[in-house]
């Protein structure tokens, strides 16, 4: 299989001139040397006329940052290259019609600053508005990239205070931004007042760090991650090429202080929507014992039309993975709404004729299961 090799060659790949391992593995040489501009990038790759005026016009729209990390994993000469087309801007962005600002209505579903409930019994609370780097498909780009929104700890006490009062939260999802681009101080300050809540019985980090800055999740921050347990954490790999050794590690470090890692990704055209790739990512990621959980149908969301696909793509696809891959590599394919998550199943479930259930099996048979509905607990 090419897909390893290549992988391998981008890692061992010399890192650019001038740059020392030692430095490179530094997560705060990596955090204070992002990429902002066109000539920073042009160290990396090669970008376009059409990149440039991209970085040129959508920039102040919505923030253009990337970790010299995930740069030096991008291919130099192809701008189709799936981990390029992530995170350096594209004309396409202010080509979107249909896309909305916030298309889950989360401002609508907010019963207290930076915390979003759609369920009763969990919140997803955006700690912060910062990240390693910005996604272009961004669901919270309109709150990321705004400066001005420093998150304050007495805003996050204001938060605290909520969940401390809202006894029905048992499991919090620290969110943002990302959280694990706090110091392991400020983080811990945080997980210190939700441990200390007696109905919150569980925290979850999403965080995309082990993916753009491995280096970040140190030793030191999976050690006193676990004072805290249960914390699970779902990190975010859309492209077998980001399995990288260094994030390998990064993953490996987690799940060893007891931490379940899962995997959020977002299904998106060219980028992951073909049965190779997506196979590959599912099984790459149990290899290093991560678990794919979600794999998110984009939204629709402003400026991002050009990543999405038909429904149907995912339907079909992950119907295909079934029976032919491990069952925990599949991820369930959800569409997030305003209403919460809801799954995309193929419909292997053809209904009943008469006593008998109807099903298609993986391999395309029609299994036919007795099943009488007067069966249980009657007569
Ligand atoms: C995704 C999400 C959760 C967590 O949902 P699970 O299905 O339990 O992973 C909780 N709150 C909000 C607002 C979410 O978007």
């Amino acid at each position: 299989m090419t897909r390893e090799s290549d992988a391998h060659q981008l890692e061992t790949r010399d890192l650019p001139d001038g740059i020392d391992r030692e430095d490179w593995e530094n997560p705060t040489w990596q955090l204070r040397n992002r990429i902002r501009t066109v000539d920073e990038l042009a160290r990396y790759i090669d970008p376009t006329p059409e990149e440039v005026a991209a970085i040129e016009d959508l920039s102040r729209r919505f923030r253009f940052v990337i970790t010299p990390y995930y740069a030096h994993l991008m291919s130099r000469e192809d701008p189709s290259c799936p981990l390029r087309r992530q995170v350096v801007p594209s004309l396409e962005e202010a080509q979107d019609e249909a896309g909305l600002a916030d298309p889950l209505d989360e401002v609508l579903h907010s019963p207290v600053k930076n915390v979003i409930r759609v369920y009763p019994d969990r919140i997803a609370f955006c700690v912060n508005n910062e990240c390693a780097l910005y996604c272009r498909y961004c669901l919270r780009k309109r709150m990321v990239g705004d400066v001005d929104w420093s998150m304050q700890k007495k805003e996050l006490q204001t938060a605290l205070d909520w969940i401390a009062v809202t006894p029905e939260i048992r499991d919090v999802l620290l969110t943002g931004g990302d959280p694990l681009v706090y110091s392991d101080g400020r983080l811990e300050w945080l997980l210190e007042r939700l441990h200390a809540i007696p109905h919150v019985e569980l925290i979850r980090l999403g965080t995309r760090l082990p993916v753009t800055l491995p280096y970040r999740v140190t030793q030191e921050l999976c050690d006193m991650l676990s004072r805290y347990h249960p914390i699970w954490v779902n990190t975010h790999f859309n492209h077998p090429r980001e399995i990288t050794s260094a994030a390998a590690q990064a993953c490996d470090r987690l799940l060893r202080a007891g931490i379940p890692v899962g995997n959020q990704s977002v299904l998106m055209r060219g980028i992951n929507d073909d049965l190779e790739t997506m196979r590959a990512l599912c099984e790459g990621l149990v290899r290093i014992r991560v678990r794919p959980y979600y794999c998110y149908q984009a939204q629709l969301l402003e400026g991002t039309s050009h990543f999405r696909v038909p429904i149907e793509r995912g339907l079909e696809l992950f119907r295909a993975l079934r029976g032919r891959t491990s069952g925990f590599a599949i991820p369930q394919f959800v569409l997030d709404t305003p209403h919460g998550k809801v799954p995309l199943d193929y419909p292997f479930w053809r209904g009943r004729e008469g006593q008998d259930a109807l099903m298609e099996t993986w391999d395309g048979h029609i299994w036919r299961e007795p099943n009488p509905l007067d069966s249980a607990g009657e007569g």
